[in-house]
């Protein structure tokens, strides 16, 4: 199955801007806009492949996606 990771920014950010800073990444199926903890993200929020998960320089990851995720990718 695909996955890729979703944006999830900062309350009251138009989304994906120039430099918006990332709250929080979620992972989502194929390219779905709701995310595996059930989260609700923005059609126009920011992607990046899911193999980048765990990645030391991008923002803090989805604990509840992270472990979906590893359930679902061996
Ligand atoms: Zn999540």
């Amino acid at each position: 199955m695909q996955h890729e990771m979703r944006a999830e920014y900062e309350e009251g950010s138009p989304g994906r801007v120039a430099g918006a800073p990332v709250k929080i990444w979620h992972m989502v199926r194929a390219n779905g806009t709701t995310a595996m903890c059930g989260r609700e993200l923005d059609p126009d929020a920011e992607t990046q492949a899911a193999d980048l998960w765990g990645a030391a320089d991008s923002a803090p990851f989805c604990h509840s996606c992270g472990a979906m995720y590893l359930r679902e990718v061996p």
